[in-house]
């Protein structure tokens, strides 16, 4: 067997997609017999909207046509809004869907493409040599088996019993001052308004959808999800740690401890699971590494922040970097497992400022409030918005490149319109086969490079041709009229090597 992914999260999910469509079938040991159905992710932000669209998942995943549309309106950062209007092209793209869904979406596809999803299977030992890795299983029966494996990854939550196997560190902190409150619940119509969708909260003002507030008691955020009984959610900080269960009279109490006004939330009707939780404090931890030896990790087992909103921006993103490559060092092509960790772990230490800055200008204290007012004023800037989005979108980490490389190399590649012969295409959906693709938009048409697939176009763009990976990002690029067939053929080397056939 060449790959098992331990977890059947959206991350582990996706990885198995990405190695099923580099030629490679992988196992998938999942221990719950059906996906959890207890709600988590209300949807995707950043960068991977785009990546999903790359993958032709942003219309399962959406239920709409795409393209996904950047967020021109307004987003959230620690509780102040962020103004994407002041951006000439906002980086932010949102797609609303619950975590299940996405869930149900990745693995009806992971089957369509031969994956095998084994669940009620679950790992209870890892033991890896220098020629692979011997697993051993309780399946649905309680029965054990072994499984030898070249590959292992770890896509198995922040508990992850592959890490720990793997005797890999998960370093951070454990924040322990704040207790977060969620419930779906029904809020009376006089208590909206029709034009904005605001909770109109006497003494207080309105609260806008989706834009959370800070007040003296803590934090709130009323957010009406489509399809969902609106989620309303508040952060206090040192209160009494509690071993009771949530009800709605404590989500009620907690409402009106941070905005000083009884809002009559009733529970609602309808089919559930709805959302009725407290989570006390949280924890920001990044794994020392994301590879040992033929163990890897992904998702949430790599990396966990408390202010969340990003775990699947970037667990999902690890899951796009990593399959290509895993396929590829399997399928005997060029191993360049070790640019896995290189690429993606300098994006979750970013990650950790964006928690961490966050969770700062949300906590309490008149220090911080002035903070705050000082934040809201550069806010009003367009060059700090532009680097508040850019970090919320996880689009401001370039991947390592040599100094003087073509200025789009190490970036995803740009969302562009290709006229071809045969007609217009987006570049989202040429790309959908995650192979590497050689964009020749020269005069002359004329490139190649050994084994990779060609694509001859006219783009509203100042490069003359481009490389692309199967995860999208550019190795290599060029704006001259005449490009360097021999550094395309160097760069085609280095990350592909001899041609493979999937
Ligand atoms: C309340 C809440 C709200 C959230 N909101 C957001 C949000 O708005 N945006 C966002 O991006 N993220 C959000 N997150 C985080 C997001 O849900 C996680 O980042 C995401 O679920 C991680 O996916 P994963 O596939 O890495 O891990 P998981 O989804 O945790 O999947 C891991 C899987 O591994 C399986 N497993 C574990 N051990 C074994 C074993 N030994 N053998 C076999 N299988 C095993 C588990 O059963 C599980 O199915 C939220 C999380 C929570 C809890």
């Amino acid at each position: 067997m060449d790959v098992v992914v331990v977890g059947g999260g959206p991350n582990g999910l996706m990885l198995a997609c990405e190695l099923a469509l580099g030629g490679v079938r992988p196992v998938v040991l999942e221990r719950l017999t059906e996906a959890s159905r207890e709600p988590r992710s209300n949807g995707l932000v950043g960068q991977v909207v785009r990546m999903v669209d790359r993958r032709g998942l942003f219309e399962r995943l959406s239920g709409q046509a795409g393209p996904p549309k950047p967020n021109n309106g307004y987003f959230m950062f620690a509780a102040m809004p962020l103004n994407l209007g002041l951006l000439d092209d906002s980086p932010i793209h949102t797609l609303p869907v619950p975590e299940l869904k996405t869930v149900q979406v990745l693995e009806e596809r992971a089957a369509e493409l031969g994956a095998e999803i084994r669940r009620g299977h679950e790992l209870i030992r890892l033991v890896q040599d220098d020629a692979g890795v011997t697993l051993t299983v309780r399946g649905p029966d309680t029965e054990t088996y072994e499984l030898r494996a070249g590959y292992v990854v770890g896509a198995d939550s922040a508990h992850s019993p592959v890490r720990k196997a793997a005797g890999i560190g998960f370093p951070g902190i454990t924040y322990d001052r704040s207790t977060s409150r969620s419930a779906h619940a029904v809020v009376p119509h006089d208590w909206l308004d029709p034009a904005t969708g605001a909770l109109k909260v006497p003494g207080h003002g309105p609260v806008l959808p989706f834009l959370p507030v800070r007040t003296a008691g803590g934090g709130f955020s009323y957010a009406p999800l489509p399809g969902l009984p609106p989620l309303v959610t508040t952060v206090e900080w040192d209160q009494p740690e509690s071993d009771e269960p949530m009800t709605l009279d404590e989500m009620r109490a907690s409402i009106n401890r941070v905005l000083g006004v009884d809002v009559p939330i009733e529970a609602p009707t309808g089919d559930g699971p709805h959302v009725l939780r407290r989570i006390n404090g949280g924890n920001t931890r990044v794994a020392d590494r994301y590879r040992h030896g033929r163990v890897f990790l992904v998702g949430d087992a790599a990396h966990v922040f408390a202010a969340g909103g990003t775990g699947l921006n970037l667990g999902m993103q690890d899951a796009i970097n990593l399959g290509w490559k895993l396929a590829s060092a399997i399928r005997g092509g060029t191993d360049v497992l070790d640019t896995y960790e290189t690429e993606r772990r300098p994006i979750a230490d970013r990650t950790i400022t964006y928690s961490q800055a966050q969770a700062a200008l949300l906590s309490p204290g008149n220090d911080t409030t002035g903070l705050r007012r000082l934040f809201g004023e550069l806010l009003t800037q367009p060059g700090v918005v532009r680097v508040l989005a850019d970090l919320v979108a996880g689009a401001d980490v370039r991947y390592p490149v040599a100094d003087g490389t073509h200025p789009l190399t190490g970036w995803p590649a740009p969302d562009l319109d290709l006229h071809t012969p045969d007609g217009t295409i987006r570049l989202a959906e040429l790309i959908r086969a995650a192979k590497p693709l050689l964009i020749d938009l020269t005069e002359n048409g004329d490139l190649h490079a050994d084994g990779i697939e060609v694509v001859r176009a006219t783009a509203a763009t100042d490069a003359t041709a481009l490389l692309l990976r199967p995860d999208s990002y550019v190795a290599w690029a060029s704006s001259e009229t005449h490009p360097d067939q021999d550094d395309l053929r160097d760069t085609v080397r280095q990350w592909f090597g001899a041609p493979v056939n999937a």
